[in-house]
């Protein structure tokens, strides 16, 4: 069960009557628990769209903040893609210098609040933290990421946040393809140097993945709003419904409409398939679609909302990554009676996040593990019955390291489901490559560049994020984004 907020606080409370930030030795700091995260109750929160983590109080963020050692060789930088002095951020939280906290990690990331809530910490700062390595459990290392979350929400909340300067104005014009995380830092980082920037967006909103992939109650939507609105502050146009390779090509927006270099973040936003028979039936889903109607289209509101509403009472989720369990979750949210993950290995090679695969089993997501979907099936007018899925054990690793699933003969099944949602990974869209003369890509679609610019094969024209790196992460995206910024800036002097 979990605690209240009012429980954590009061715990956290105690902690700092025990102890004194200025005294407190290093074994102290190691005795110290790891502070939970307050939450909302899952029982309660799959009726809404609400945040379900609510974030750390003040009195918990300085309790958390003291379990760092402050270590000499700072490990968990290595471990975060944009390298922010974490140490000394969190020595600042510990000392209730939020504001400060807030511009030191504003130093090297643009989007804190963001990365602090959606950021696979254990993977990265956190897998190097000294604290989590002592106890032989990464989950108990100091919680990096919750600590950022809570200074860029309180500098927000009380207008302390850093608006970025702006160098008089260049006669120079830099044109940004997306309006994801490595379009948003790369905006940020050419138009701080006086240029000119204009960012195209295909859809009706901007951000990207962050406001038609991640639901509403992992980033709400208004935290992604406040720094596009940030953008246009800095003077950044922003120009939506426009698909550049159809409203315009590449080559026009440099040659006819003079931009002096272009930088291209238009993510990995084509899903992939199964391929398998019945793909094609009434009520199977890419993870991408079923997301953006929710997210995007805020089909979830429906009184508010012209977007209807598939009517699912089953559904099966192929897939076991983080975008499987946001589709999972949705769906529950969305009214289906029963969701499960339909998944070809065990518990232990899901790639999702731990925290999301654990918020998924408590809000009552069905695992079906070590199961490989065969066809879909469907009904005489086309609606989906059931999905044919075979039983697997494991076997060897593959080339991935993880044990490789294995089909056991004679154990096919058919079970009922009337909803399928696709959710095995994103490719590239070959739109800009097909209307871009010399724009080379490999043979995934992903687009070649120099590692250390970010420049493509055409002059002037560069290139990050998951149209580069493949389906990656929002901190990944952005630390490409501020490289290419770095050159293109180089570039336009
Ligand atoms: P995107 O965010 O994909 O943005 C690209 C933008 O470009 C889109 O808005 C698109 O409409 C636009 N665009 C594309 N082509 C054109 C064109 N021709 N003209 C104009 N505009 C165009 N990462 C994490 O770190 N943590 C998470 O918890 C996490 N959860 C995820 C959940 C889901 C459901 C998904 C799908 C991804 C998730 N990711 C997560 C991955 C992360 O969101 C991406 O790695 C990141 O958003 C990539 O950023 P980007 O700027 O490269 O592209
Ligand atoms: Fe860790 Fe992400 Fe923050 Fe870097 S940006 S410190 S990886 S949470
Ligand atoms: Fe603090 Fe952990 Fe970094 Fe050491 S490794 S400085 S304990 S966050």
């Amino acid at each position: 069960m979990h605690l209240t907020i009012e429980q954590l606080d009061n715990q956290a409370k105690d902690i700092l009557a025990n102890f004194d930030n200025n005294t407190i030795s290093i074994k102290e700091r190691a005795s110290i628990p790891l502070q939970e995260m307050p939450a909302q109750d899952p029982l309660e929160r799959i009726n809404n769209m609400e945040e379900v983590a609510l974030g750390y109080t003040k009195n918990q963020v300085k309790a958390e903040a003291m379990r760092c050692l402050q270590c000499k060789n700072k490990p968990c930088i290595q471990g975060c893609p944009v390298g922010i002095d974490i140490p000394a951020f969190i020595k600042k939280a510990a000392e209730g210098d939020f504001a400060g906290a807030n511009a030191t990690i504003k130093e090297s990331s643009l989007l804190p609040s963001i990365c602090g809530r959606v950021c696979p910490q254990e993977n990265q700062c956190q897998y190097y933290c000294t604290v989590g390595k002592m106890k032989k459990d990464v989950g108990q290392s100091v919680a990096i990421g919750r600590i950022e979350r809570f200074v860029a929400d309180y500098s927000r909340e009380n207008n302390q946040d850093i608006t970025p300067s702006v160098k008089p104005q260049t006669n120079k014009k830099v044109a940004i393809v997306g309006t994801g995380p490595a379009s948003v830092a790369a905006a940020a980082d050419v138009r701080r140097e006086g240029h000119s920037v204009v960012m195209f967006e295909a859809l009706h909103k901007a951000g990207g993945v962050l406001v038609y992939g991640i639901p509403e109650f992992r980033l709400p939507k208004k935290l992604v709003q406040k720094e596009l609105d940030g953008l246009v502050d800095m003077g950044i146009e922003i120009n939506r419904n426009f698909l550049v390779g159809k409203t315009r090509t590449l080559e026009d927006l440099m040659k006819k409409d003079n931009f002096d270099a272009v930088f291209i973040g238009a993510g990995a936003g084509l899903p992939k398939f199964l391929n398998i028979p019945g793909e094609n039936l009434i009520g199977v889903f890419s993870a991408n679609e079923y997301l953006t109607r929710s997210n995007l289209m805020k089909a979830y509101d429906q009184k508010n909302s012209l977007t209807p509403l598939f009517p699912s009472e089953k559904v099966a989720v192929f897939g076991g990554g983080n975008v499987a369990m946001d589709a999972a979750r949705t769906a529950k949210r969305l009214g289906a009676k029963e969701v499960s993950i339909v998944y070809r290995r065990s518990e232990a090679e899901l790639p999702a996040r731990k925290e999301e695969v654990e918020h998924a089993k408590e809000e009552g997501i069905n695992f079906m593990l070590l199961h490989q979907p065969h066809e879909i099936v469907g009904d005489e007018k086309g609606f989906v019955k059931g999905v044919k899925v075979v039983t697997c054990e494991l076997g060897e690793p593959d080339a991935s390291g993880r044990r490789r699933p294995v089909e056991i003969e004679g154990s096919e099944q058919v079970v009922d489901f009337d909803t399928v949602v696709v959710s095995i990974g994103n490719a590239s869209n070959p739109l800009l490559k097909q209307t871009t003369e010399g724009l080379d890509v490999n043979k995934r679609g992903n687009i070649i560049v120099n590692e250390e610019t970010c420049e493509t094969s055409i002059k002037g024209v560069f290139a990050g994020g998951d149209i580069v790196l493949g389906a990656a992460t929002v901190i990944l995206a952005m630390g490409q984004g501020r490289k290419a910024a770095k050159a293109i800036n180089e570039y336009l002097k």
